[in-house]
């Protein structure tokens, strides 16, 4: 467990990180609900508000190496030979492309660099990712590959981290990464989410909250605030990965919940404030958001990111020791 008595950093040094790249917006989605075009939309607002060039780290598609680390080769290699068959690629629910592939490669490297990052600044964002309906021989849902997983069994395997938390507050359950971890004690997988809705197999999450349609921010938040900080201080992860889904809200196009910009915007403080006080470490990915007007998911997202920056000068607290002491 970090201890919090580690050292502060000077006043006004530390600036939040960003990972993003132009491509993620660059595959042709036409009319679909998943709003591509919220990733730049989130880029150039935080660019108009004064990040900096520097800001922003640029993902390389992530590796076959570290793929294969959830993955199966036989799914990778239809990935890239477009060798899906018409049920696997129908179980996308995206257009199947070169480009979505490419963009689901970059999503992968993108969390992978953001955790980096967050192992050494304490905390990081990655203007995408959150693909947990991925598993290891198929995607379904949207989601390619599981670009957390794959972090995570990176992180452990290069040794930087003993144990991860995955907290998903998606409005779909985490079917993918809960299925990915089901024997894999190393990883808290933590999933707040719809009942009455995609997926219908839902796997066990180690603590799974299941709420209903019409449950709002009374229940969503006393749901949050009943969990954390207690498991993050029983767990004691060496890092948090936190899926900031804006698909809770009440005005979601996929979603029947009813939770408020202002209830999002408590949840995103209740994960990440106490990540901080408690110096573990935190990477945000933004996953889902499906409001009719795209707006509304792009500010929900910024309210998050707006969140993470404010914690991060509130608390200028680092985890004690380097990732690298782990062993
Ligand atoms: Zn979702």
């Amino acid at each position: 467990m970090p201890n919090i008595l580690s050292f502060l950093l000077p006043l006004g040094r530390q600036r939040l990180s960003y990972v993003y790249s132009p491509e993620y917006w660059m595959w042709p989605t036409a009319k679909h609900v998943f709003p591509v075009k919220k990733y730049r939309m989130v880029y150039e607002r935080l660019a108009s508000r004064g990040a900096r060039r520097e800001d922003f780290l640029k993902p390389r598609p992530a590796t076959e190496k570290d793929l294969l680390l959830v993955h199966t080769p036989k799914y990778l290699r239809k990935l890239k030979t477009g060798g899906l068959s018409h049920a696997e690629a129908t179980a996308l629910e995206l257009p199947f492309s070169p480009d979505l592939v490419r963009f689901a490669f970059l999503s992968v490297g993108g969390t992978v660099i953001a955790a980096e990052q967050a192992l050494r600044c304490g905390l990081a964002v990655h203007l995408g990712g959150g693909f947990h309906h991925a598993f290891p021989d198929h995607g379904e849902g949207f989601c390619l590959l599981n670009d957390v997983a794959v972090s995570c069994l990176k992180l452990k395997v290069e040794r930087k981290i003993q144990k991860a938390m995955i907290v998903d507050c998606d409005l779909h359950q985490g079917n993918g990464t809960a299925s990915i971890f089901s024997r894999q004690g190393f990883v808290f997988t933590f999933s707040i989410h719809q009942m009455d809705v995609y997926p219908a197999e839902k796997p066990p999450s180690t603590v799974d909250v299941g709420l209903w349609s019409g449950d709002g921010d009374e229940e969503y938040l006393s749901a949050m605030n009943a969990y954390f900080p207690r498991l993050y201080r029983e767990f004691a992860p060496d890092i948090v990965f936190y899926l900031a889904g804006a698909d809770p809200f009440v005005g979601d196009q996929l979603g029947g919940l009813k939770v408020t910009r202002e209830g999002l915007r408590e949840r995103d403080r209740i994960v990440i404030e106490n990540a901080r006080r408690l110096g573990i470490p935190l990477t945000v990915v933004l996953a889902g958001g499906y409001a009719a007007d795209v707006e509304d998911v792009v500010a929900i997202h910024l309210n998050t990111i707006s969140v993470a920056q404010k914690t991060l000068r509130r608390f200028r607290i680092l985890p004690s020791r380097p990732p690298a002491s782990h062993s």
